[in-house]
């Protein structure tokens, strides 16, 4: 079922949004003010976001560029009581997918809103399902590795640093680029942790085979390519 988050202060509002919208088959979280609203969002996974654009502790057009920082697909409705051209400029800049006035006409709601769930299918309907390189390959959304056909376990760090090395293979990749794309961190340099790391997928994907795909390149990091 498809979930929607709804930002909204006034009650009245919030409450005609989530019984019109879950009449119309909807899922939906109700936040009453925008950091709520950006604490439900990094929670949950929704489909559309409507939100209001006066809102309490952030406002609606803050939320937007929140969102996108996180979610640069997902479409966002967003309401105002102010039919300011202005408002609307700011909307759209903020990221906004549309616009409506408030008070406003709840078929035409349901209306936008099925227009915007529709796009958001047509964007994301094309994942990519599988990678590879060589002989390893890896569906993605089964998260299943497999190498010669033979599926390797692997925990989920292990994964998302075996899928980086993978859509990037047969380029050298640094450690600090390692800490940052994978574990969205930096480590001091000090540290060993992604040696342990590159050590525990050597185990796990190159040990039993004669051909080897991880490889060290000394003082500079490591590089995914198929070496004897
Ligand atoms: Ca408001």
């Amino acid at each position: 079922m498809q979930n929607i988050l709804i930002v909204e202060d006034e009650k009245r509002v919030a409450d005609l949004l989530k019984k019109g919208l879950e009449e119309n088959g909807y899922k939906t979280l109700v936040a009453y003010d925008g950091a709520m609203g950006l604490r439900l969002f990094q929670t949950d996974s929704f489909q559309l976001v409507i939100s209001d654009i006066i809102l309490p502790k952030m406002d609606g057009f803050e939320l937007c560029k929140e969102i996108r920082r996180i979610n640069d697909k997902v479409p966002v409705l967003m309401l105002t009581a102010l039919g300011f051209t202005d408002d609307k400029l700011d909307g759209f800049d903020a990221g906004a997918d549309d616009y409506m006035t408030k008070p406003f006409d709840f078929r035409e709601l349901i209306a936008r809103v099925k227009v915007l769930l529709k796009r958001d299918i047509g964007k994301t309907a094309a994942p990519p399902e599988q990678t590879g390189y060589a002989d390893l390959s890896i569906n993605l959304n089964l998260q299943e590795v497999r190498r010669q056909g033979r599926v390797i376990k692997l925990s989920p760090k292990e994964y998302n640093l075996l899928v980086y090395m993978v859509e990037n293979a047969e380029r050298v990749i640094s450690r600090m680029e390692i800490s940052e794309k994978v574990w969205n961190t930096h480590f001091d340099t000090g540290t060993n942790f992604i040696d342990v790391y590159i050590n525990y997928l050597r185990k796990k994907i190159d040990r039993d085979f004669d051909t080897k795909l991880i490889h060290t390149k000394p003082g500079v990091g490591f590089i995914l390519i198929e070496k004897p």
